[in-house]
């Protein structure tokens, strides 16, 4: 789909035959922007940088769908057009600042391009979302994937992983309980976000109220730069979330071999 065109943006669905447990998200996935928003007013510096996306995280959620033979659901258009994490009333749905970036594109917007933006961005990714999880009657895990900046607001950030949750932390404590065996990054429990920044509605919105065990997992993109560390990391996590489904008595990772491209 040409993401340039007008009407809805249907998100990506990778290995949408897949048949393990788990089911993947990428909601920042895409720092695309749509040839109707100008690039919201922004240069060519601002669009690769954090704030349009999350670098590295397409890449290794991908990846891990291929292992764990998972369904892939992944936004293709950046998120300050719209934060498919976020609820349509929220101030960071279409920010008109993130972080220490203005966005012009996004400054006093009207309720029409707000709405227009709800039902070609939005919308269409949750009605996606929500039509694989209720089609793939195997999946009993949702895991997002995130990456976050090394330094934000000048402060430089220690935090390698953080594994993040809302009211069900049963895969989350899973996750960190058995951190030390695959990793020796620092990994931390809801770092360097939490659900108090409004970052879980992914979790809440498909996860919880699908009875789904969720977590959210954020990886600092400096760990992410290069692609021989994007395989180290997304060859760590597979194994890790492989184990955790054990743990948990759930047969979770799928036939567990690469799934056809
Ligand atoms: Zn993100």
């Amino acid at each position: 789909m040409d993401p340039d065109q007008a009407g809805p943006i249907l998100p990506e669905v990778f290995n949408a035959g897949g048949s393990g447990a788990v089911v993947l998200v990428c909601e920042h996935a895409s720092n695309a922007i749509p040839a109707r928003y100008a690039n919201l007013g922004l240069d060519d510096g601002d669009l690769t940088s954090h704030v349009a996306w999350d670098p590295g995280a397409y890449d290794v959620a991908r990846a891990v769908a291929g292992q764990l033979d998972a369904i892939f659901v992944a936004s293709r258009v950046s998120r300050l057009v719209y934060d498919c994490n976020r609820l349509p009333e929220s101030p960071d749905a279409m920010p008109e600042i993130s972080e220490i970036f203005e966005i012009p594109g996004n400054k006093e917007l009207s309720d029409a391009q707000k709405r227009e933006r709800v039902e070609n961005v939005y919308l269409p990714f949750k009605q996606t979302l929500s039509d694989v999880i209720s089609r793939a009657g195997q999946l009993k895990i949702m895991v997002t994937v995130h990456s976050f900046t090394p330094v934000y607001f000048g402060a430089s950030r220690d935090v390698h992983i953080g594994i993040l949750h809302d009211e069900d932390s049963r895969f989350a404590d899973a996750m960190l309980e058995l951190s030390g065996q695959f990793t020796s990054l620092d990994v931390r429990r809801n770092e360097p976000y939490g659900p108090e920044d409004g970052v879980t509605h992914t979790l809440i919105e498909h996860g919880v109220r699908n009875g789904l065990m969720n977590v959210m997992i954020e990886i600092r993109n400096d760990l992410l730069a290069v692609e021989q560390d994007r395989i180290i990391i997304s060859d760590m996590l597979a194994a890790w979330i492989g184990a955790v489904c054990d743990k948990l008595g759930i047969a979770g990772a799928g036939k567990g071999t690469a799934c056809p491209e």
